[in-house]
C-alpha cells in the first residue's frame, strides 16, 4: 500500500444518501474531508423510488434541513411532483412527498458536492480499513492507495457482499449495474462485529411509451406544491402526474403458479427482507383474499421514458415478469426497459453503536445509512447527518452531538437502532415517536436550525431568517392571547355563518381560535393584524393555540422521564459485578452496553425494578 501524504480529518466512504450528507456535514463544520466512492458518476442514486419522503420520511427530510443538511433543499430543486399526505389528519401525522427526476437529483448533489469548500470527492473502491491500536487510523482502497484520517464513516448501502436476485439465477453486485463491496465486511467481522445479511427489492422499470395511460387513473400532485426546505422560496421544476393502475386475479394465478422460481420461496434468499414494503409475490400470498393491489405508475424524470410501477417489487423470473406486468390494465404491451430484483446484503447490527453513530468496538469509526439495517433514502441522509456531525466534532476534539427522542425523529430513530438493535430492515414511522404532537414536519426549524447554528452547520442567513420567524410567531402568539374582540355587526355576520352566535363580549382572539369551527384565516375577517402574518406564523401560532392542551401535556411528560432519559452510565462499568440484576439483565446490559438509563430502559426485558438498582449502583460507582 502507498500511503497518500495528506492527513484527513474525516474520510467518508461511500456517496449514496448517508454518504452525502456526512462528507457535507464535516466539510461545512469546516474539516477537512475526502469522501472516496466506487463511481463518481452514481453520487446519490436513488437505488429504488423516484421519490422523497413520505410519512415520518418527510419529518426526516425537514429535520435534516433544519439542521443544515442537504436532502430537502435538492429535492425542491428536482422535484416533479409534490404533495402534502394525510392534510385531513392532525399535524403531528401530516407529511410532504415529491417524485424526483432521478437523473437531475443525482447531478445536482454531485455539484453541490463538488463545490463545497473542504470537500474532496474521489472514485476508489474502499477494501478495508486501515488501524491504529484499536482505533481506525484511515483507509485502504482496491487501487493501492492509502489515505490516512483522523475519523472513518462507512456508509456502503447494500454493497457489502451484495447479491442480487432474478428468479433463480444470482450475481454479485452493489445494486443493478454497480459491481459489490467485497473484502470491508469481511474485516469487520474479523474485528468483532456481529455482521448480518438483509434482503430489499425493486419493481421493473416501464417504458411509458409502451402503457395506455387513458386505461389508467391520473393523479396530480398539488396545485400549490410545498416545498421541503425551510428557505425554499418556491418550486420551480414543471410538475407532472402518476397513474393508478392495479393488478387483478389473473396477475395472481401469474405470480403464484411460479412461486416455485422464487427464490424468496425456493429458500435461495436467507437475508430478511422489508416487512413494510413487501414484494408483489408477499403481498399475493400474505392477502390471498384480495382480488387487487394497487399501482402508482411514477415518472422517472421529465426526460426519460422511464417510469417506475410502486409497490410492485419482485425477484420472480424475467419472463414470469413480462407475464406478469402484462397481465395489468394498460400494461398489455408494456416492455420492461430493467428487469426488477431482490439484493442480499451485509449490515452491521446497529446494537454495537453509540448514540453518536461511532462503532463501540473501534474507536473513531462511525457507521451510517443502510449498512445500520435501515431502508430508505431519508433514513440514510438523517444518519449520514448525525455521523458526519459527530465525526467533524471528534476531529476538533469538541463534545458529541446526540438528539434525543424528544427532540426529533431522527433521535427516536438513532435511539431505536442502538438501543435495540435491528433484525429486520428498519424504517421510520410517527408511531415510533412518543412525543409526535411536539415532533412535527412543520416546526423541525423551531426544534432544530438553532441547535444547526451552533455546531456550525446552518449558515449565518438561514439562521437570521429563522430568528426573524420565531420572534414573530412569539409576538403574535402574545399578540392573539391578548386581544380581546369587540364584535360588530359585521363581525357578528361572519361568526353566525360559521354557527357561532354565543360569543361573549372580550373573548380574546385564542379563545375563538381555540374552537374547532375557526381557523387562523378566519381571524383575517375579524381582524386587520392576522391578515398581514406570513403563513408560516399562521400555521404555527394556530398549531400552538388548538393543541395547547395535548401539548403541554407531552411537555409535562417529557419533564417527568428527563432524569431517567439523562443519566448517564460510566462507560467502564461492569454490569456482572452489579448486585440485584438477574443474570439475564447483566447479560443484556453487558451485550447492549447503554449509555444512559433512559437507553436501558428501552432494552427488552430490563424492568424498572432493574433500573433502580442499576441507578443505584451508578452512585456508588461515581
Ligand atoms: P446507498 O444509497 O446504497 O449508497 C452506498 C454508496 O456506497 C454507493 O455510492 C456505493 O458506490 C458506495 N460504496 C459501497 N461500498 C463501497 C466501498 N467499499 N468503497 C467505496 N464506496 C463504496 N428503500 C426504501 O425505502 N424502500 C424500498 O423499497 C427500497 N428498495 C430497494 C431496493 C433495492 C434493489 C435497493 C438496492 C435499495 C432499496 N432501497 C429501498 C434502499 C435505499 O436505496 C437505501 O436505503 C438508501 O439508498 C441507502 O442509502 P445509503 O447511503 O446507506 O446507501
Amino acid at each position: 500500500m502507498i500511503t497518500y501524504d495528506y492527513l484527513y480529518d474525516v474520510i467518508v466512504v461511500g456517496a449514496g444518501h448517508a454518504g452525502c450528507e456526512a462528507a457535507l456535514a464535516a466539510a461545512r463544520m469546516g474539516c477537512s474531508t475526502l469522501l472516496l466512492t466506487i463511481n463518481l458518476d452514481a453520487i446519490a442514486v436513488m437505488s429504488c423510488n423516484p421519490a422523497i419522503g413520505g410519512l415520518a420520511k418527510g419529518h426526516l427530510v425537514r429535520e435534516i434541513d433544519a439542521l443544515g443538511g442537504e436532502m430537502a433543499r435538492n429535492i425542491d430543486a428536482t422535484g416533479i411532483q409534490f404533495r402534502v399526505l394525510n392534510t385531513r389528519k392532525g399535524p403531528a401525522v401530516r407529511a410532504s412527498r415529491a417524485q424526483a427526476d432521478k437523473q437531475l437529483y443525482r447531478l445536482r448533489m454531485k455539484k453541490i458536492m463538488e463545490n463545497q469548500e473542504n470537500l474532496q470527492i474521489k472514485q476508489g473502491e474502499v477494501t478495508a480499513l486501515y488501524l491504529e491500536g484499536s482505533a481506525v487510523g484511515g483507509v485502504d482502497t482496491r487501487s493501492g492507495l492509502r489515505y490516512l484520517g483522523k475519523t472513518v464513516i462507512i456508509t456502503t448501502g447494500t454493497f457489502m457482499r451484495g447479491l442480487i436476485h432474478i428468479g433463480l439465477n444470482n450475481y454479485p453486485g452493489g445494486r443493478a449495474g454497480d459491481l459489490p463491496s467485497l473484502g470491508l465486511s469481511d474485516q469487520l467481522r474479523s474485528l468483532g462485529f456481529e455482521v448480518g445479511r438483509l434482503k430489499t427489492g425493486t419493481p421493473a422499470r416501464l417504458d411509458s411509451r409502451t402503457i395506455d395511460f387513458s386505461k389508467l387513473e391520473p393523479q396530480y400532485g398539488d396545485a400549490r406544491p410545498v416545498p421541503f426546505s425551510f428557505s425554499t422560496q418556491q418550486i420551480t421544476m414543471p410538475q407532472v402526474p402518476c397513474h393508478i393502475a392495479y393488478t387483478n386475479p389473473r396477475s395472481h394465478d401469474i405470480i403464484r403458479s411460479s412461486l416455485d422460481r422464487s427464490p424468496l420461496y425456493a429458500g435461495v434468499i436467507e437475508g430478511i427482507g422489508p416487512r413494510y414494503c413487501p414484494s408483489i409475490e408477499d403481498k399475493v400470498m400474505r392477502f390471498p383474499d384480495k382480488e387487487r393491489h394497487q399501482t402508482f405508475i411514477e415518472p422517472e424524470g421529465l426526460d426519460t421514458v422511464e417510469v417506475y410501477p410502486s409497490g410492485m417489487s419482485t425477484s420472480l423470473p424475467i419472463d414470469v415478469q413480462i407475464a406478469f406486468y402484462r397481465s395489468i390494465e394498460g400494461l398489455e404491451r408494456v416492455e420492461i426497459m430493467r428487469p426488477a430484483y431482490a439484493i442480499e446484503y451485509d449490515y452491521i447490527d446497529p446494537v454495537q453503536l453509540h448514540a453518536t453513530l461511532e462503532t463501540k468496538a473501534v474507536a473513531n469509526l462511525y457507521h451510517a445509512g443502510q449498512i445500520n439495517g435501515t431502508s430508505g433514502y431519508e433514513e440514510a441522509a438523517g444518519q449520514g447527518l448525525i455521523a458526519g456531525i459527530n465525526a467533524a466534532l471528534r476531529s476538533q476534539g469538541k463534545e458529541p452531538f446526540v438528539l434525543s427522542r424528544e427532540e426529533a425523529y431522527i433521535g427516536v430513530m438513532i435511539d431505536d437502532l442502538v438501543t435495540l438493535g435491528t433484525k429486520e430492515p428498519y424504517r421510520m414511522f410517527t408511531s415510533r415517536a412518543e412525543y409526535r404532537l411536539l415532533l412535527r414536519e412543520d416546526n423541525a426549524d423551531l426544534r432544530l436550525t438553532q441547535k444547526g447554528y451552533d455546531i456550525g452547520l446552518v449558515t449565518e442567513s438561514v439562521h437570521g431568517e429563522f430568528v426573524r420567524k420565531r420572534e414573530h410567531i412569539k409576538s403574535e402568539y402574545s399578540r392573539v392571547t391578548t386581544t380581546r374582540l369587540s364584535v360588530d355587526d359585521d363581525q357578528q355576520q361572519f361568526l353566525s355563518s360559521k354557527g357561532i352566535n354565543d360569543l361573549q363580549k372580550g373573548t380574546t382572539l385564542e379563545q375563538l381560535l381555540k374552537r374547532p369551527e375557526i381557523t387562523y384565516a378566519d381571524l383575517a375577517m375579524l381582524d386587520n393584524v392576522s391578515r398581514e402574518t406570513p403563513p408560516a406564523v399562521q400555521e404555527q401560532v394556530e398549531i400552538q393555540v388548538k393543541y395547547k392542551g395535548y401539548i403541554d401535556r407531552q411537555l409535562e411528560q417529557i419533564e417527568r422521564a428527563a432524569k431517567l432519559e439523562h443519566s448517564k452510565i460510566p462507560p467502564e462499568m461492569d454490569f456482572v459485578a452489579i448486585n440485584g440484576l438477574t443474570t439475564e439483565v447483566r447479560e443484556k446490559l453487558k451485550k447492549h452496553r447503554p449509555d444512559t438509563l433512559g437507553q436501558a430502559s428501552r432494552i427488552p426485558g430490563v424492568t424498572p425494578a432493574a433500573i433502580s438498582v442499576l441507578s443505584v449502583a451508578i452512585k456508588a460507582w461515581v
